[in-house]
């Protein structure tokens, strides 16, 4: 294939833009910012499951403080009754003494239940400020996860103008290249993934950066300078610069 040696230089413009927009792609596919927002979503479900359980332990405790106070009443009441009864001066000496046992019998559970109720509380209080220090550290990591969401979204605004701005370019350049040229560039474009053409630089493809020799050297030297030249390593375009070195 022969194509007007300026034009091939065109090329390069392309393949310019075509590397750009590789590195743009990849960079989104990698994106660090991403990676940290992953990184924070896990944190703040590991601390949302902390709050969960802290909160569970805060009320299954309160429940059980409650029940205790339930219970401590309960035996008040009993006491109260038994002593008004004992007051009232109308029980005979052996009630007065069957009142009396059970009466200090009541004091000894009411004591056992405010000791439990006592133990209770400090476990509720420890509890309680467990389930706080959860929910602040869930506060700051959604806080984190919020910055880590705006910093992501700041970075692939960013790629999307750039990809937008060197679409544009590319598209400038490839209406300047003819379409049996471009559909070449293209074709060898899909097989590289990258570009589909490269400058011959010192002697060397730019685009696999292997150096010419022996008779490919020979070949390239004494060929056509409007010859569409390939690199046998890479397949790309070869083009010709002032700097080929040949
Ligand atoms: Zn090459």
């Amino acid at each position: 294939m022969k194509a007007d040696h300026f034009e091939q230089q065109k090329l390069l413009d392309l393949a310019a833009e075509d590397v750009a927009l590789t590195q743009l792609a990849h960079r989104r596919r990698t994106l660090p910012e991403a990676a940290a927002v992953e990184a924070a979503q896990e944190a703040e479900r590991t601390l949302s499951g902390d709050v969960v359980r802290a909160e569970t332990e805060v009320r299954d405790l309160g429940r059980e403080v409650k029940r205790l106070e339930s219970d401590v009443e309960t035996v008040r009441q009993r006491e109260i009754k038994d002593q008004r009864q004992m007051d009232s001066g109308s029980v005979s000496p052996k009630e007065l003494t069957n009142l009396q046992h059970e009466l200090d019998s009541l004091k000894r559970r009411q004591s056992d239940l405010e000791d439990q109720e006592l133990e209770l509380m400090e476990r509720l209080e420890v509890a309680e400020a467990a389930l706080k220090a959860a929910q602040e550290g869930l506060e700051k990591a959604k806080a984190d996860r919020e910055r880590a969401e705006q910093q992501r979204d700041d970075a692939l605004a960013d790629l999307t103008d750039g990809t937008s701005r060197h679409e544009a370019a590319r598209a400038e350049v490839a209406a300047g290249i003819s379409a049996p040229l471009l559909t070449l560039y293209d074709r060898i474009r899909s097989q590289t993934g990258t570009s589909g053409a490269a400058a011959l630089r010192h002697r060397a493809c730019q685009g696999c950066r292997i150096e010419l020799y022996g008779n490919e050297l020979a070949a390239v030297r004494n060929a056509d300078p409007h010859e569409v030249l390939r690199c046998e390593n890479c397949s790309r375009i070869l083009v010709r610069t002032a700097e080929s070195g040949l």
